[in-house]
């Protein structure tokens, strides 16, 4: 019986087999009408529900369908990974890309085909294994592969598992590539970083925004000499010690302020030794533009200091005599003028130039020229204080810096220690040579406190030294030179004075003692300034010798004595010479001897009744140029004089390979006849020598008949000077004179 209807009896305690008396049947008829009842909705729920067509229906089930297959595909397009479904054989069932440059070829390429159809055979062979393996084991496989897809290089993980279906008697492989490139990059970033943090050559320290160390590498700890594991937590020392880097405000302070610090710190090494470190210290902020860390980078730089002293040191010496060059001597002239302003002692530039350098240059060879400088050099510096700055400014130009004089004597002092250091000759080669030096000094403040200016001043001092001879040394005066401004706007006006036709020539008479006689004259040059009137030579000829106007001037000069020679000439005046100042700077020009040779020409010179004046030092260097144009000019038929004879350094000896024809005795020494009896005897001696060599002997700056006297007493051939006759115009010249 149905448990149910038992049920039912049973609650009516109707037995079976047993009759039911009316009120129980009667309930029981009911239950069973309630019973159809239900029975017949039911059927007619049933009945109505097979009333959908089988199109409703199966419209129904696609709808069903695909809004399952929908959510399900949005929720697989959602995950970024890539869902294979694969076969034993490495067939490709079903693929969920989502997007589909996920895959290295489309989809519908890959579908129904092996791995070995569409993937190289190392690749599939390698899929394939992990397939078989998931299969074999039941568990999850993983493997890490590199792929060219569609978007690019990607790395993937590729996870196999195993599925229960079975399709086409082929067991089956869900295998799950997940795309990990960013992954792998982050960790590539992070390697490369801690590679560089652990192993560069920098120092590096994290610091959180209390500036306590969050991570420092080896090299810190070592640049600092610290544990870099016991340092975490507490503050760097660059921050704590302040005495590790110059700058007045702490480096903290700063942070603060600038967010960001550079700056040389200085750190020690294992000996203690300090060395120079570069630390820049930059800040970290967080998306909230709060600091949340600093990074401090500390480098070593000590290579690079000594590489730029070493550079620093080629650039400011002289590589062959190791001494300043010109750039250093002009800086610490520049500082030994403040600090003599300051200290109001005074100091001294010396500039020495030797006088045979460019001859023993030229003819004995370079490596010869080198080593006097050096030999030189050596000799100078052993006479120098530490405080002094000797420099080679080039060629043969040395220049020295004293300091804290107590009077300008004492320079004199060290001008004649020098000269006397040159006495000893220089052992080079196979040579022992005589080298001589001539010094010009300024004197700072007084002469000047411009640099510059002091150069200038000493040289023009040294070529007045010069003029007097080797071994001389001449202090700078007001009147051999002129100031810088005045310098540069004579020379202007003298460049404008050629044009425009502002000289003019005098000649000064010079007798023959013994008759009367005119012998010669001397030309000198004068200058119509339109608002100085005439300017007398000593002048402006050392500012046309400086800046090469002397050659048009010479020219000049030559010019109006050829032209004055014609004319005499033609007054039949023709038993005389015109003697000319030729300067030195126009003697070492290699075209000298060729412009006088124009000149003599241009003006149809046939009897070249000239003499040059030239004074020793013009000469006693020997240089080649000058020699040369000599023995040029010698051959062209004109004479030779010495000039001011006596005041130089030269010894008849020395002139005696020149072709000279007279001497001039220097006007100094005629000056100081019947007063100086060591001028007498110099004048005496030169009368003497010169004789004994053939030469004529004139004396100049004859200004009174005691002069004349004792010249005549002496045997000097002939005179020139005030007491005959002033430099005055051609046709002032007076022929013949009374020698009484
Ligand atoms: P210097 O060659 O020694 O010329 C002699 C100077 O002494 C001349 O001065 C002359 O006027 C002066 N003098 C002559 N007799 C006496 C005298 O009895 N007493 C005194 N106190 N002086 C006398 P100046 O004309 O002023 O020339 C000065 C210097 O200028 C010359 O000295 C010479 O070195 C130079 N100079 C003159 N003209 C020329 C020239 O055309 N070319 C070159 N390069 N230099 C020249
Ligand atoms: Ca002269
Ligand atoms: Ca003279």
């Amino acid at each position: 019986m149905n448990s149910q209807l038992q049920q039912q009896l049973e609650k009516l305690n109707l037995q079976t087999g047993e009759l039911p008396d009316q009120q129980q049947w009667q309930q029981f008829v009911n239950m069973v009408e309630l019973a159809y009842k239900k029975a017949e909705q039911k059927r007619l729920a049933l009945e109505q529900s097979l009333s959908i067509s089988p199109v409703e229906t199966l419209a129904l089930y696609e709808q069903k369908k695909a809004s399952y297959e929908a959510r399900l595909f949005a929720i697989l397009d959602a995950i970024p990974d890539i869902i294979f479904l694969i076969d034993e054989d490495g067939r490709y069932l079903e693929i969920m890309s989502g997007r589909e440059n996920r895959l290295f070829t489309e989809k519908e390429a890959l579908l129904g085909n092996l791995l070995h159809d569409v993937l190289p055979a190392t690749q599939a062979d390698s899929f394939l294994s992990v397939i078989q393996q998931a299969l074999a084991t039941d568990s999850l496989v993983l493997i890490d592969y590199e792929l060219d897809v569609v978007s690019g290089k990607r790395y993937f993980q590729g996870r196999a598992l195993s599925t229960e279906l079975i399709i086409n008697n082929k067991r089956t492989v869900v295998f799950v590539a997940v795309d990990v490139s960013d992954v792998r990059q982050a960790q590539i970033q992070q390697k490369l970083i801690s590679t560089m943090f652990e192993n560069g050559q920098e120092g590096m320290v994290i610091l959180d925004d209390k500036l306590q160390i969050v991570s420092a590498n080896s090299v810190y700890g070592k640049f600092m000499q610290q544990d870099v594991a016991e340092i975490v937590g507490k503050q760097p020392v660059f921050i704590t010690d302040q005495s590790l880097h110059s700058s007045s405000t702490s480096i903290d302070n700063e942070l603060k302020k600038h967010h960001h610090w550079v700056g040389e710190i200085t750190g020690h090494d294992e000996a203690g030794k300090a060395y120079p470190i570069w630390l820049t210290i930059n800040t970290v902020e967080d998306k909230h533009d709060v600091v949340s860390n600093y990074v401090a980078i500390l480098t070593d730089v000590s290579a690079i200091k000594k590489s730029q002293k070493e550079l620093e040191y080629v650039a400011t010496h002289d590589f062959l005599t190791s001494l300043p060059n010109r750039v250093l001597f002009q800086d610490r002239l520049e500082q030994a003028v403040v600090r003599s302003q300051r200290s109001s002692k005074p100091g001294a530039l010396l500039f020495l130039d030797l006088n045979r350098f460019k001859i023993i240059n030229d003819n004995l060879g370079h490596h010869v020229g080198d080593e006097l400088l050096r030999q030189v050099a050596f000799r100078l510096k052993k006479l120098c204080r530490d405080t002094d700055t000797l420099s080679r400014l080039g060629g043969d130009e040395f220049t020295l810096i004293v300091e804290g004089l107590r009077d300008v004597n004492e320079a004199a002092g060290i001008a004649e220690k020098i000269i006397q250091s040159f006495k000893d000759t220089f052992s080079l080669a196979e040579y022992d040579l005589e080298v001589h030096v001539s010094i010009g000094i300024s004197v700072f403040p007084d002469d000047s406190a411009d640099a510059n200016e002091l150069i200038k001043f000493s040289d023009t001092a040294m070529y007045s030294a010069k003029d007097n001879g080797a071994s001389h040394y001449c202090f700078y005066t007001r009147e051999l030179s002129t100031t810088a401004f005045e310098f540069f706007s004579i020379e202007v006006a003298l460049k404008k004075a050629i044009v425009e036709d502002q000289f003019f020539v005098l000649f000064q008479p010079q007798y023959e003692i013994i008759s009367g006689k005119l012998i010669g004259v001397e030309a000198l040059i004068r200058w119509q300034h339109p608002d100085l009137g005439i300017v007398l030579p000593s002048m402006f000829i050392h500012i046309a010798e400086a800046s090469n106007v002397i050659h048009e001037i010479g020219d000049y000069v030559m010019q109006q004595c050829c032209q004055q020679l014609k004319l005499w000439d033609v007054q039949g005046k023709d038993d005389f010479l015109l003697a000319l100042n030729i300067s030195r700077k126009q003697l070492v020009d290699p075209e000298f001897a060729t412009r006088v040779a124009g000149l003599l020409k241009k003006h149809n010179v046939e009897d070249v009744r000239l003499e040059f004046e030239i004074t020793e030092s013009a000469i006693m260097d020997k240089e080649y140029v000058a020699i040369e144009n000599l023995k040029k000019i010698d051959a062209m038929g004109i004479r030779l004089a010495i000039d001011d004879f006596g005041t130089g350094y030269s010894s008849l000896e020395n002139l005696k390979s020149f072709p000279l024809a007279r001497l001039k005795i220097d006007q100094t020494f005629v000056r100081d006849v019947n007063r100086d009896s060591d001028d007498e005897a110099i004048i005496r001696a030169t009368i003497a020598l010169a004789k004994s060599f053939g030469l004529k002997v004139i004396a100049e700056g004859v200004e009174n008949i005691e002069q004349l006297e004792f010249l005549r007493a002496e045997g000097c051939d002939e005179v020139q000077g005030y007491y005959f006759s002033k430099p005055v115009p051609a046709n002032e010249v007076e022929f013949q004179v009374d020698m009484k």
